[in-house]
């Protein structure tokens, strides 16, 4: 059994003219978080459409937990979707409508009152289970239309843009909710909200105009491992750190931000930090502040 729960081979897919995916190579590994990263228009929609089998590509191989391209027969129960700007009936409440779906996916009855009920706790609106959908917030609402794609526990999930408009603690819950998420579970989540991609994701795909520019995990993307910032106050003793790193291989920047040391392998932040340190400190230099690794946006 192949490792990646998802593999897309020189997909290509056109609206006409215009080419949406243009050759896309992707694969996810199984149980990741994976976010898929690019401006507007560089074909995120496009690419979770195909592989949800929502579009046919004209040329290229989708692999879906190695059974080949979305098949209903399949795939049906396994893998779900959360469509860009999924709007939810106004006037079903929310427990309601979540019942509805396990019934439209085949959840047994036995085990539908304990899977939603579950369900809506994990995504704290268990006290809103009798709320019509009209009467969520939009962060709420947003919440009730991602627990639908995770009804019965399926082990691809695809979310479209599922942190448009959630404030910081929507996203820390959010967070929360996908950490927790069960076994081997695949999750491939749109967005160009690079701060919620940083909360929630471990492996990060850039991609433009319909092609993948770059794909890491998220610890290598941000050089947690390797790279710090120090804020700093007094005057820093830069030719005197330069000289004590000589050789390293580490790489010191001084800019309006403060000192960035980046350090190559084998050597770390943490080894960093103990060549710079007594430095800055037997010069008399304060640190204000210490900010491990480079920021997705950077890297963006
Ligand atoms: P956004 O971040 O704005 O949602 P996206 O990365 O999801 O963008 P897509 O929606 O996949 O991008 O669009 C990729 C390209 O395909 C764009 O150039 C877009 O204009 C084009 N496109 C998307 N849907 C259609 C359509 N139904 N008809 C024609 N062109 C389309």
């Amino acid at each position: 059994m192949s490792d990646d729960a998802v593999q897309l081979s020189q997909v290509r897919v056109a609206y006409g003219r215009s080419r949406a995916l243009d050759g896309l190579s992707l694969s996810v590994p199984r149980g990741a978080v994976l976010g898929l990263v690019g401006s507007n228009g560089a074909g995120k929609t496009t690419a979770l459409c195909a592989m949800a089998g929502l579009l046919t590509p004209s040329e290229g191989r989708i692999d879906l937990l190695g059974l080949g391209p979305f098949d209903a027969a399949q795939h049906a129960g396994r893998v779900s979707l959360l469509p860009q700007d999924a709007q939810l009936p106004p006037h079903a409440r929310a427990g309601q409508l979540l019942r509805y779906y396990a019934r439209l996916q085949g959840m047994p009855a036995s085990d539908m009152t304990a899977g939603v009920n579950s369900l809506l706790e994990r995504v704290h609106l268990a006290d809103r289970a009798q709320s019509a959908v009209r009467t969520l917030s939009h962060g709420m609402a947003q919440r009730l239309a991602i627990a639908q794609a995770f009804l019965g526990a399926p082990e691809l999930v695809l979310l479209d843009e599922p942190l448009n408009g959630l404030d910081p603690l929507e996203v820390k819950r959010m967070r929360e909710f996908l950490r927790a998420k069960p076994g081997n579970q695949t999750i491939v989540i749109s967005s160009h909200l690079l701060d919620a991609v940083e909360a929630v994701c471990d492996e990060v795909a850039f991609i433009e105009k319909g092609r993948r520019v770059r794909q890491a995990g998220i610890e290598v993307l941000m050089r947690r491992d390797s790279t710090l910032t120090m804020r700093l106050e007094g005057t820093v003793p830069l030719a005197d750190i330069q000289s004590a790193l000589d050789g390293s291989g580490a790489t010191v920047e001084l800019s309006e931000t403060g000192l960035r040391l980046h350090a190559t392998t084998p050597m770390t932040a943490g080894d960093l930090n103990a060549v710079v340190l007594p430095l800055l400190l037997e010069h008399d230099v304060r640190i204000l502040e210490i900010t491990r690794g480079s920021s997705l946006e950077d890297q963006y």
